[in-house]
């Protein structure tokens, strides 16, 4: 190739030397025939290059180049051609966008792309049956001007995402959906909505079972323990053998009222929508009471220390959050051998309150650690059937430290102890315990 433009351009330059010599040996003017055949050639690569020029400017994308010779010619030409190969790269390139956003729009699930603000950029059909959008004029819109549940905004302002959100259809009270979203480019949000309404009711009908299941044994395991009471009452007039099995079947009776009200609080906290009451609690003298009720289940075996900050309070549910630390509390005194020191430390740091919960008992293996809030599991079956335990303790801590916008962390070293702690955050301290002087 390059020996071929330098060939042609030789040969051109030679070919005006040549016609120039013969204009020259013609007219006998040597030197103004070679001017005038140099300014001839100039003058056509100077059209030649005005004619490139204004087919690149002005051709529409299929009209052909203009004819030329030589190397005008392949140069006319190599850029037709490189135009070709780009207009189908890009024809490629249109049709698998277009695949895309078809195959995107086709979706059952919402898609919509949000700029960094959070505002709207493109969304596909299923977006406005599931979220109301408008299109054209939401383009452009926040987010949060459209889907206005104030959990929506908690949940879109935290700006990390690793659990989904699940709440009401803004279209329709019946529709539960479900938003997912993730973070791509700079700062962009690319927010997933699932419709989860028949899943929401299977778990619904799960959740009403459990509930309704729990509330009519009430009646009858409270008549049942009511009887063995009184038999138990009269004890004496009973024959000997008859004492040890009723006493039996009053603690197991006992046991079953345990899990039914366990059972009925984890449905009465799966009921209630968060957030929980945003009462005023104060802490520290919640954990009082709850020393003295652990002071009472220990009968003096173990030493019950507490620390608190006394200034710091919780908005929130006096009743779930006592009944989530004490169970945290009673666990501690239930699994830890007589002799042992529990600790509960109640303080505030720049990530917001925690409440620690130590023992110097058993401790749990760490493979136990990520399922021990599941419902009725266990880490050691006989360990706990030994305590009463109804195995919903943690789930119930769990639940109500969802609902204080909180969460659990547990660290435990077997043959040591453990420590259950609930970090919550700083929004959720009451008024009281931000100004240290009310
Ligand atoms: P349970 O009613 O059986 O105590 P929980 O949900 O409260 O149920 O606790 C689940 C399991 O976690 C318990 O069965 C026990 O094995 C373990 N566990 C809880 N707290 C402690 C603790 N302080 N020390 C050792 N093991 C514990």
């Amino acid at each position: 190739m390059n020996l071929d433009w330098r060939t042609l351009l030789l040969r051109r330059l030679l070919s005006v030397l040549a016609i120039s010599l013969l204009l020259g040996l013609i007219s006998g003017e040597y030197a103004w025939s070679l001017v005038a055949g140099l300014g001839l050639y100039l003058y056509w690569n100077l059209r030649q290059l005005v004619r490139l020029y204004l087919w690149v400017k002005h051709a529409g994308p299929d009209e052909l180049p203009p004819e030329s010779s030589g190397l005008w010619g392949e140069v006319f030409d190599a850029i037709y051609h490189l135009q070709r190969r780009n207009q189908q790269a890009r024809g490629r390139l249109q049709a698998v966008i277009d695949r895309v956003q078809q195959s995107t729009a086709a979706l059952k699930d919402a898609v919509i792309m949000l700029d960094a603000q959070g505002n709207l950029e493109w969304w596909n059909q299923a977006a406005e049956t599931l979220l109301g959008l408008k299109s054209p004029q939401d383009g452009g819109q926040p987010i949060t001007n459209l889907v206005r549940h104030p959990r929506f905004h908690e949940y879109f302002a935290q700006n990390h995402y690793a659990e989904p959100l699940e709440l009401v259809s803004p279209v329709s009270e019946r529709i539960r959906l479900q938003f997912q979203v993730t973070l791509y480019g700079n700062g962009q949000h690319l927010m997933l909505v699932r419709d989860v309404t028949r899943v929401h009711q299977l778990e619904q009908m799960r959740k009403d079972f459990v509930a309704n299941v729990s509330h009519e044994l009430r009646t009858p395991l409270t008549v049942l323990s009511g009887y063995l009471e009184t038999l138990l009452d009269h004890a004496d007039s009973l024959e000997a053998r008859w004492r040890r099995p009723l006493q039996q079947m009053q603690q197991q009776s006992l046991r079953m009222q345990n899990l039914l009200s366990d059972l009925l609080m984890l449905a009465s906290l799966e009921a209630r929508d968060y957030p929980a009451d945003n009462r005023h609690v104060p802490v520290k003298a919640l954990l009082a009471s709850i020393r003295s009720d652990a002071l009472a289940l220990s009968a003096g075996q173990h030493v019950i220390e507490l620390e608190a900050d006394t200034g710091l309070a919780l908005k929130g549910s006096e009743l779930e959050l006592r009944s989530a630390f004490s169970n945290l509390v009673f666990n501690a005194v239930k699994y830890t051998p007589a002799g042992g020191t529990i600790r509960m430390r109640w303080w505030r740091d720049e990530q917001g309150a925690h409440l620690a919960v130590s023992d110097n008992g058993p401790g749990i293996e760490a493979k136990h650690l990520p399922r021990l809030t599941e419902r009725f599991y266990r880490v050691d079956a006989s360990r706990a059937a030994n305590t009463g335990g109804t195995g919903l303790g943690l789930a119930i801590v769990k639940h109500v430290l969802i609902h204080h916008r909180a969460n659990l962390s547990i660290d435990s070293t077997p043959g040591q102890g453990s420590t259950f702690t609930c970090h919550f955050s700083s929004a959720q301290l009451s008024q009281a315990a931000q100004d240290p002087e009310d």
